[in-house]
């Protein structure tokens, strides 16, 4: 039987990606002209994607293997976000970031898997990500977001895991900032340069792989052994593919509308000269995480700059508005203003936003889609670590391979379904909105 997949809404550009912007200019695209065939073909180059393809062609040496990606690889969403890997619970629609403990215990088995994974690649490749393993600050500004932090510090403490309290002037002293009460150090997060991360892996495929960039897949046709994929110069034939297309999958149509494209924003600041690096003193890197969820992120990055994220929106067409990036331009301002009064000078110089995969359960999508036809696609927020894992695991199952893990993976929740549309749309962003005020003065 026929089936078809159609790609309604492609990646478009949603800002401007500051990590991208303050890398070399990269090499030029391969992009798909003409007709191809390969045994499998990876759509996605995002985190998820880029780990599968690699995963295929380590345990099929003699397979070839296709990553296609609409955009260029690093300026897309892996590449868009505040590079965080992070080891621990990190549900971002509860309050605290936990959940069960068995359902922490199995996401941080999960996720330090993914971030093994990576740091290996890191490494035999010596990939220059400025990857870094010192952890992560979860810091409140009030009593309420202390309350938070010494929730999570209990569910940290019943699946036993450590973590180290700071008081305002121990949070401080990393920081150069008097802005926050308390803060929670956890050792086992490893921060990177998402851009360059997601480049380097590009670039360090096995030779198996063959990367094609500025290649939307339009559509697809999977209903016999050979799939055909088609792009706007050219074509691919495979006997398989594996979807890592995270929130575009949502409207591919055949899946439940469960899957959620929730928008996030970040802006970086231009680098700080001298004068302002000795007026905000503090540790010349570091990366703190809200005691809500719905608070602000902020990285003071080896160059100089300070990124910051904070702000969501649903937006299930998959683009944002010049008027959400204006809006979101205006939030981190005012977050920046209040955190770093002593930097009045230092403006923001690049703003965008990327799309996140949310699911009202936290549920995912993982394993065979139809014959032939197989995905990871459901980040939650989550995806540098998550997908990580769930980008080899996938491919390891594709391959008939066993794990732990990929049982634990194909157990999770399907994404739950939520109201069709325009229903759907006003009770999410009525979500998102009460969240978000009352995340208050976290932002
Ligand atoms: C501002 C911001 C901050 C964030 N901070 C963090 C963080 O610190 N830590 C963390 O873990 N996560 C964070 N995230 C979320 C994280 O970026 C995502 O979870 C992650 O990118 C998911 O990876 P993925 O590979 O599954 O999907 P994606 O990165 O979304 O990759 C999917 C790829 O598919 C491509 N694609 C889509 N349709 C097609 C098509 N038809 N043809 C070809 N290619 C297609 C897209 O261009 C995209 O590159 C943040 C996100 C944002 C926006």
């Amino acid at each position: 039987m026929a089936s078809k997949l159609d790609f309604a809404h492609l990646p478009a550009p949603d800002g401007v990606n500051g990590w991208w912007e303050s890398l070399p200019p990269a090499a030029p695209a391969r992009t798909v002209t003409g007709e191809h065939a390969f045994d499998y073909v990876v759509v996605g180059g995002g985190i998820t994607g880029l780990c599968a393809a690699r995963r295929l062609a380590e345990l099929a040496p003699d397979a070839s293997v296709a990553l296609v990606e609409a955009d260029r690889i690093g300026r897309s969403t892996a590449g868009r976000n505040s590079g965080f890997f992070v080891d621990l619970p990190h549900d971002i629609s509860s309050e605290s970031y936990s959940r069960s403990v068995e359902a922490d215990k199995a996401d941080v088995r999960l996720q330090r898997h993914g971030i093994d994974y990576v740091r290996s690649i890191v490494k035999q490749h010596g990939i220059d990500c400025d990857w870094r393993d010192d952890g992560k600050y979860h810091a409140s500004v009030n009593k309420k977001g202390h309350a938070a932090l010494t929730h999570f510090a209990e569910g940290l403490a019943r699946i036993g895991e450590a973590c180290e309290w700071l008081d305002r002037s121990a949070i401080e002293k990393v920081t150069g900032t008097p802005f926050y009460e308390s803060a929670l150090f956890t050792p086992g997060c490893s921060t990177v340069q998402p851009a360059a991360l997601m480049r380097g892996l590009a670039a360090t495929q096995p030779a198996n792989v063959t990367v094609f960039e500025l290649s939307a897949v339009k559509g697809m046709d999977t209903g016999g052994a050979a799939k055909l994929l088609k792009f706007a110069g050219g074509s691919i034939t495979t006997a398989r593919v594996v979807l890592c297309t995270n929130a575009y999958a949502a409207t591919f149509g055949g899946h439940p509308n469960g899957l959620l494209p929730v928008y996030t924003f970040a802006s970086m600041s231009r680098p700080m000269n001298p004068d302002e690096i000795a007026r905000l003193g503090g540790m010349q890197s570091w990366a703190l995480i809200p005691a809500d969820p719905m608070g602000t992120t902020v990285r003071r990055l080896a160059n100089h700059r300070i990124c910051i994220r904070n702000h969501f929106a649903f937006r299930p067409n998959l683009s944002v508005s010049d008027s959400d990036l204006a809006k979101s331009r205006q939030l981190h301002q005012r977050s920046f203003e209040r955190r770093f009064p002593m930097l009045k000078d230092v403006e923001l110089q690049y703003t965008w936003g990327g799309a996140l995969c949310l699911s009202a359960n936290n549920g995912a999508l993982f394993g065979q889609r139809e014959q032939g036809v197989f995905e990871a696609v459901g980040c939650n927020g989550l995806g540098l670590s998550r997908g990580s894992a769930s980008g080899k695991l996938i491919a390891e199952y594709a391959l008939g391979e066993s794990h732990a893990l990929i049982d634990q993976l194909l157990r999770q929740p399907h994404p739950r379904s939520l109201p069709m549309r325009p229903i759907a749309d006003v009770a999410v962003t009525a979500a998102i909105w009460m969240k978000e005020f009352s995340a208050g003065a976290e932002l």
